[in-house]
């Protein structure tokens, strides 16, 4: 089969691998239909993520049609259309149990953090993902969900994850009436998250990135204010003024530790070039939340990340919310969303490319070309 091959930092392309087998019996392996690029994959493209091997396949987010199932499992069978959740969760440990299937104990037992995580490295567990023909999806009776007959498959594949880190995003926030919402990132995730802010009553939602096209399709998408932070002497400060120099209600992070090493802008003033891996939307979020206020953090970092203004935390008594998504738990609410037309989770796909030009389609998303905001791959077979 056909399957993304990931051979180093910023170099990946599609290659022959064997095909999947079941391993256990609870295994299913899924034909892919769809798998997206997440900004999570710019961590690993850019060699961010501790224990990414080469040869390893990428992709967390798919959907697909399941082509055989392993005989302990007894809610899915052969032709079944499935959005696959990006965490991997055997939905009876500890943390399962608590819905929080990002943290699952059993798909990832070594880890002291993440749950296992289909195609994000030996540190999530080692397991392939779905920018391929096929994918082996352990624990088949718990992630795995029928896509509704009436569901656009474009939707089905943004609820594998963006859909539901964006609105955890917002939820973890705690937003209440006519709060101000900061969010950091106009990416996918940022833009839905924003999107997702104004369902929990939020009275201003304010999203800050440096790419206009993207700034101007989260106005249109999220109807949301939008700031260019190279453009602002000091965001901080902006944000300040702008809620009457008490500091925004929730700050949500929607960037997580800078993949492209794109950020160059100013810490307290002064002009600093980042490294790749700089946690500038952190520091900004940390520093322009109010006291007292809610700062939800969905970007994802290493195990460190650096510049954090700890004291600052200390001092202000913020409360800070952080978590890989839980899908499995969010789901029913999501597909409610997008069905009652809410969410248009589609509306963020600018490219659909073929698994074959899976190089190309990682430059552009990499390196946001062609106003790309979300790219999905379409394996021929
Ligand atoms: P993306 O790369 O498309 O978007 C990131 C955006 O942040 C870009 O538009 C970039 O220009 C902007 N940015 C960079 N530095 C900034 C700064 N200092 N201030 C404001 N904006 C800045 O990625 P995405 O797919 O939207 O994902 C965003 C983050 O969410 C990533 O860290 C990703 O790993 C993470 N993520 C987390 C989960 C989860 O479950 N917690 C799930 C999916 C993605
Ligand atoms: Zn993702």
């Amino acid at each position: 089969m056909l399957a993304m091959n990931y051979r180093g930092p910023r170099r990946v392309r599609v290659d022959h691998k064997p095909y999947p087998e079941i391993l256990h019996p609870n295994d299913a392996i899924v034909r892919v239909t769809r798998s997206c690029i997440c900004g999570s994959d710019l961590h690993l493209y850019h060699g961010m993520v501790p224990d990414t091997r080469v040869g390893t396949t990428f992709g967390h987010e798919f959907i697909g049609i399941v082509e055989e199932v392993g005989p302990s499992v007894e809610k899915l069978k052969k032709g079944d259309h499935v959005l696959v959740p990006f965490n991997i969760a055997c939905g009876a440990c500890a943390f399962c149990k608590q819905g929080l299937y990002g943290n699952c104990h059993e798909s990832n037992p070594e880890a002291t953090a993440v749950g296992g995580i289909f195609g994000y490295s030996h540190t999530a567990g080692g397991y392939d993902g779905g920018q391929a023909e096929y994918v082996r999806v352990p624990y088949a009776d718990v992630g795995p969900t029928i896509i509704p007959a009436d569901m656009d498959p474009d939707d089905a594949v943004l609820l594998t994850d963006v859909v539901p880190t964006g609105y955890q995003a917002a939820e973890m926030g705690g937003i209440k009436p006519g709060d101000t919402v900061v969010v950091f990132g106009a990416g996918p995730i940022g833009i839905m998250a924003a999107k997702c802010a104004w369902l929990f009553g939020a009275g201003r939602v304010i999203i800050i990135d440096h790419l206009e096209y993207r700034l101007e399709f989260a106005r249109q998408y999220a109807q949301c204010e939008a700031y260019n932070f190279r453009s602002l002497e000091d965001p901080v400060l902006f944000l300040k003024r702008e809620t009457g120099w008490l500091g925004a209600d929730v700050c949500i992070d929607a960037v997580g530790a800078d993949a492209a090493g794109s950020a160059l802008h100013t810490i307290t003033g002064k002009k600093l070039m980042l490294q790749a891996g700089a946690a500038i939307a952190l520091h900004w979020a940390i520093n322009s939340v109010k006291k007292g206020g809610i700062l939800s953090i969905v970007g994802v970092y290493g195990p460190t990340g650096n510049l954090i203004p700890i004291g600052n935390v200390v001092n202000k008594g913020i409360t800070i919310r952080a978590n890989q998504a839980s899908v499995k738990r969010l789901l029913p609410r999501l597909i409610k969303h997008v069905q009652d037309g809410y969410i248009d989770p589609k509306g963020l796909i600018t490219h659909r490319m073929p698994l074959e030009e899976v190089a190309d389609a990682y430059h552009i998303f990499s390196s946001k070309l062609d106003n790309c905001i979300k790219t999905v791959l379409i394996p021929s077979s």
